[in-house]
């Protein structure tokens, strides 16, 4: 895939009073009545002469949508096919304490749940995600466009595979699976779940999230991934629970103040 595409930093340098020459020509020669015939005999007079700058920046416009166009309709053809080989490669990552699954049963069940929501076509890459990495929105996973570029026949999928991993937790999560792992944290915070039934039910399952796209983060290390976010999730992996509770502190609250 090309490293040309501008992205947003580009359309947010050109901003909203850009003018396109060709579409103000044309709503322009549209009005009616003498004022439209005036306005069509001033069209048709020859333009001043474009700069060379003027000129490239046209040029690079028109290229540009192009290539946007072309990389939109190639990622959206793709995309099934590329999730269809993280999810095989994922399939593959070691199991136990240190390695990406806690078990083979919740291996299954994640990747079941990831192959049949790929083949709906329910796994999107999409640029602009609110917590910038991966979402999961009424059945949708969503994957942040950044993870994506890359060689899918080298190593493109390795930087997606924790995310999805996140992402096809929570898609699972009211699976009876995690009952024991609910029933431990309701012990364990006892207190606060009398007071935030609701807002520990999400941080639990947030931790539980975050944990398994940390293992399957440490495991893709080893084999040559480098991702700056989990690099430092990693870092204070000891002190997890509170990470997860800064980063969500609003959910706490979803309860109600007693
Ligand atoms: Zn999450």
């Amino acid at each position: 895939m090309s490293n040309r595409i501008p992205g947003p930093i580009c359309s947010s340098k050109l901003g909203s009073d850009w003018i396109d020459e060709g579409t103000l020509c044309r709503s322009q020669s549209s009005a009616g009545g003498p004022l439209g015939m005036l306005m069509s005999m001033v069209m048709a007079a020859d333009p001043p002469p474009l700069s060379e700058d003027e000129r490239a920046l046209q040029k690079w416009r028109k290229d540009n949508e192009l290539e946007k166009k072309q990389s939109k309709e190639s990622l959206e053809r793709d995309t099934p096919n590329h999730i269809k080989k993280c999810i095989a490669k994922l399939a593959q990552l070691s199991i136990g304490p240190r390695g990406a699954w806690r078990s083979s049963q919740e291996r299954d069940l994640i990747l079941k749940k990831l192959e049949a929501l790929n083949k709906a076509n329910m796994i999107k890459w999409l640029e602009n995600i609110e917590d910038g990495r991966g979402g999961h929105d009424r059945g949708e996973i969503t994957v942040a466009v950044d993870l994506h570029w890359g060689n899918w026949d080298e190593d493109a999928w390795m930087k997606s595979a924790p995310v999805l991993v996140h992402e096809g937790t929570h898609a699972v999560w009211n699976d009876r699976h995690f009952e024991q792992y609910r029933a431990k944290w309701n012990r364990e915070h006892s207190n606060s779940c009398k007071d935030h039934p609701k807002g520990e039910a999400l941080i639990a399952e947030e931790m539980y999230a975050w944990e398994n796209e940390l293992k399957v983060y440490e495991v893709l290390v080893s084999q040559g991934l480098i991702d700056i976010t989990l690099a430092e999730r990693l870092k204070r992996v000891s002190s997890l629970e509170t990470v997860v509770r800064e980063a969500y502190s609003g959910w706490i609250s979803l309860d109600g103040f007693k």
